[in-house]
Order: structure tokens, then C-alpha cells, then sequence
């Protein structure tokens, strides 16, 4: 049986699609908000430079407990050489072969205590090398740490922006569509959910505006004797087509 309508419901039923589509707008507008993908960049790019930081941190902490450990080796030579040469120069020792023995160690802990410096110096070459990295990194990281912050903000407050005006224009909408005949707003949601948002359109100049194309002069012929609350559907995209005086029936 064919759904009837006033003309003013029709009319109004236009009304609503025009928020319908505001409200599409709005959804797209709000999935489309740049700083989505800018936040996914920025959270990429800190992602990899994290990844660096944890590496160099890990260096260094590696060459501290290295050098810590060079720097006792060392010590342990010096005290051992400091205390032969004092007992050295005490003049206690008169036995020669005791004193050449005690020569012999001193020179000794000399060369291995200069070896030891040698590697001590190149763990804490090592060390500033990647200590000077990872301030690098960190100085790199703040900017772009305050960069992400600030794109998320400016995200989620358009998100938000987006969504109150979504829920405004439903609440509008549901407001109009209280007063309209529930089989003629049952058939409209199903023909917008199949065809892309739009399930009414306007007649107008003999076309269609949902598909934009024109109907020929016998179906407009048959229009024309519909009565007025007749809901007609267009022929080629099934839209609900509103007849108004703009029409030209
Ligand atoms: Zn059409």
C-alpha cells in the first residue's frame, strides 16, 4: 500500500534531510580531523627515537659500571706501588736482593698501572661518546613530546567540537521526525541507510535531485495525477521524491 503524507510533512521530510546531511558532514568533518594523522606520526616518530634512548641509556649505564670498575683496578695498583715505594724509601730493607725484588714489582705495577689508565681513558672516551648521545636524543625528544601534547589537544577538543554539534543536530532532528508519520520515516531511514545517506529528494525541473536525473514525460504525467499526499518514489534511484511548487508539475 502506498505511504501517504501531507504535503507539509513532505516538505517537512526535506527539513529533515537537510539535517540528516549536515550531521553526515559533521561525522566526516570529524574523521577527517588532520591532526588525527599528525598524532599518529608524531607518536611514531617519539616511538623511535624512545627506542634509541633506551639503547644509549643502557650504554651508558654499561661503560659507568666499566669505568667504576677500571677506576678501582687502577687504585689498587697505585696503593700497592705507593706502599712499596714507601717501604722503599723507609730504609728498612738493606737486604739487596729483597731491594731489587721490590724494584723489579715497582716498575712492574708502573707499566700496568699505565696500561690500566690507557683502557680506563678509553671506557671514559666511550662513556662520553654515549652520554653526549643520549642528551642528543633527549634534547631532540622535547619538542616533539610537546608537539604530540599539543596535537592531541587540538585532536580532541575538534573531536569533541564535532560530537556536540552531532548531538545537537540529532536532538533537532529526532525533534522533527516526532511530528512526521512513522511508516513515511521508516521507509526514508531504510532508503537513506541503502543509498548513501539521501532517501528524499526534491522534484524539481522534472529531475530528480537525489540522482540528478530527469524523469521522462509519461512518469511525469503520472505524478502530476497522484494526489498531493501520495509519497511518490522516484523511478531510477528509489528516493523518496518530494513534490513542492518548485517542482514545475
Ligand atoms: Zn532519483
Amino acid at each position: 500500500m502506498a505511504i501517504t503524507a501531507s504535503t507539509e510533512e513532505q516538505q517537512l521530510l526535506l527539513d529533515v534531510q537537510a539535517v540528516d546531511t549536515k550531521i553526515l558532514q559533521a561525522g566526516h568533518k570529524r574523521n577527517n580531523v588532520p591532526e588525527i594523522a599528525t598524532v599518529q606520526e608524531l607518536e611514531v616518530a617519539l616511538g623511535s627515537l624512545d627506542m634509541k634512548i633506551v639503547a644509549v641509556s643502557t650504554e651508558v649505564s654499561d661503560l659507568s659500571v666499566v669505568q667504576e670498575k677500571a677506576e678501582a683496578d687502577v687504585e689498587v695498583v697505585r696503593s700497592r706501588a705507593a706502599r712499596d715505594k714507601e717501604r722503599l724509601d723507609g730504609g728498612s730493607i738493606t737486604n739487596s736482593k729483597e731491594l731489587e725484588s721490590l724494584q723489579s714489582e715497582i716498575e712492574s705495577l708502573s707499566r700496568r698501572q699505565a696500561t690500566l689508565e690507557d683502557e680506563e681513558l678509553e671506557v671514559m672516551q666511550q662513556l662520553e661518546s654515549a652520554q653526549n648521545a643520549l642528551d642528543a636524543f633527549n634534547t631532540e625528544r622535547e619538542p616533539l613530546a610537546a608537539a604530540l601534547e599539543a596535537a592531541i589537544a587540538s585532536r580532541d577538543s575538534q573531536i569533541a567540537e564535532c560530537n556536540a554539534e552531532i548531538d545537537k543536530l540529532t536532538a533537532q532532528r529526532n525533534d522533527m521526525v516526532s511530528d512526521l508519520p512513522s511508516d513515511l520515516v521508516k521507509l526514508y531511514d531504510k532508503v537513506r541507510d541503502d543509498l548513501g545517506g539521501v532517501g528524499a529528494a526534491l522534484l524539481t525541473r522534472g529531475a530528480c535531485q537525489g540522482c540528478r536525473i530527469a524523469l521522462d514525460s509519461s512518469e511525469i504525467q503520472r505524478i502530476r495525477n497522484l494526489g498531493a499526499d501520495v509519497v511518490v518514489r522516484c523511478e531510477e534511484c528509489q528516493r523518496i521524491l518530494v513534490r513542492t511548487a518548485e517542482s514545475g508539475l
